[in-house]
Order: C-alpha cells, then structure tokens, then sequence
C-alpha cells in the first residue's frame, strides 16, 4: 500500500526565534491539521534543556517557554502533540537527555544545523570538516542514552549543512549505510523535511527537485530505506504560507522515493 500523508511532525510556533508570525499558534496549526486530514501534528520549536550546560551559545528556547502554550486545543480524530527542536553544539553537547524526553511526546535532533556560527560550528569550516561533522553529529544521537524510539532525525538533506551538496556527496555509501542500519536497529525516525527540499519559496518550485536534478539530496534516503528505516514527514513550517507546500509537494515526494505504508515511522 502507498505511504499515506497523514501527519506532520516539525511544525514551529511563534515560540520560535526563527518564527515570529502571529498566526503560528495552536488554533490556527490545528485549523491546517484539520484542512489537510492530518492525524497527527507535531509543534517541535527550537530548543535546549537548560539543565544540560551547554559549552556555547545555545539557540532556542527554554523550557518554561515551550510549553507556555499550555495543553493543546483537541479535535476528534487529531493528535496535536508537544514535541521540540534539539541540537548538538559545536563540542558535541546534546541538548536534551533521557529525563528531558520525559516532558515531550516526541523530539527532533538535527544533525544537519551546520549554520549556526558559534553555536554548532565556527562558520568557516570546510567541506571535509563538514563531511565529518555530518558523521560525527549523527553518531551522538546514536550513542546518546534517549529513548530513540520517539526521536526523529530532522533534515538529513538540507542547504542548512553549506555546501550541502558536497557535503553529502562526500559521505561514503559504506558510512551512510552504517549510520543508517543504526539508526532502523534503535528505531529513530527519519524525516523527510518539505522545506529542505524546496530550491526556495516558489510555490512551482518544489516539482523541479528530482532524483535526477538533485541526487545528492536523494542518496540518502535511498540507503536510508535499504537499510530499513522509518520515515516520516515534516513541512518545518514557519509561518501559515509554508502550509500549502505539505500535500503537493509530499506527494510527489512519496512518489520519486517510492514510499510504501510500512516505510511509514510510527510514533505510538
Ligand atoms: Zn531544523
Ligand atoms: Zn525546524
């Protein structure tokens, strides 16, 4: 059976720094779970535990602040869940920990944030640096004491790595396959991220991102599905515009990565 869209799992409110429209609130993300027959619908806005030191700058919120929203408005047949948006710094310092997990339905972990100067990196690092963060990063979450079956790793393909494209080139099939094979063992969701995938913010844009245009963007999630993992999706939405990208564009996401129901990642 093809994978069916029922879900968004990275959606940011105007909790976050990166997100400062009005209309990015609970009623109004539960009104586009609703137009769209979501099922579930996940806010993940950005965020460090700040029980956990962090060695640099930290991004995000805190977590007074994440959950000022307070409980979710519900409808009959949506979950609308609490989740957040965590990172590594640029020591190697995960964000969240296994208590941290305790207070969230569900966490993103983005090893692909490599553009956060003095925060996750220096800024001026190179492809091969970049090459070997994108491993190391990944290998944290991995390793980390979670419980992986309610994380997800955000954006595996993103301009956000610079020079995303070399970058992914340059990770070998052998390494990718072990990160990967990993990663479907623990049962941490992969996701497959709406916004990552746009050129920009052209509506039209999102057809001309193909296997064959963009291969770099797409290797990955071809080994990732070899080797087993789960996907799910995420329009990492900052404002209501961002919406509409959802439906059209995973769709032909489902097709071009050949996506079947049991490729799906479950949260339960
Ligand atoms: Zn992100
Ligand atoms: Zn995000």
């Amino acid at each position: 059976m093809r994978y069916v869209l029922d879900h968004d799992f990275h959606v940011h409110t105007q909790l976050s720094p990166c997100s400062s429209n009005p209309e990015q609130n609970p009623t109004r993300i539960l009104q586009y779970a609703k137009e769209n027959n979501l099922k579930t619908v996940i806010t993940t806005d950005h965020y460090w535990d700040e029980r956990v030191p962090c060695s640099t700058k930290p991004y995000g919120i805190n977590n007074e602040t994440i959950h000022k929203w307070g409980p979710y408005p519900q409808e009959d047949g949506i979950r609308m869940l609490i989740g957040a948006e965590a990172d590594i710094d640029f020591n190697g310092i995960l964000g969240i920990n296994r208590r941290t997990c305790e207070d969230f339905d569900f966490i993103l972990i983005s090893a692909t944030h490599m553009h956060m100067d003095g925060f996750t990196c220096r800024g001026d690092e190179t492809v091969e640096e970049r090459i070997a963060m994108y491993i190391r990063r990944l290998e944290i979450i991995l390793n980390a004491d979670i419980p992986h079956k309610k994380i997800g790793f955000s954006h595996p393909v993103t301009p956000l790595i610079c020079y995303h494209e070399q970058v992914l080139d340059g990770i070998p099939e052998s390494e990718f396959r072990r990160l990967f094979g990993r990663a479907a063992e623990l049962g941490l969701g992969v996701e497959i991220n709406l916004s990552s995938m746009r050129d920009s913010d052209d509506f039209d844009d999102y057809t001309q991102v193909t296997p064959q245009t963009h291969p770099a963007m797409f290797r990955p999630y071809r080994i990732a599905k070899e080797m087993g993992c789960k996907f799910f999706f995420g329009s990492d939405s900052h404002s209501p515009s961002d919406f509409l990208f959802l439906k059209p564009m995973a769709e032909v996401l489902i097709d071009q990565l050949e996506l079947k129901e049991s490729d799906k990642f479950i949260l339960s």
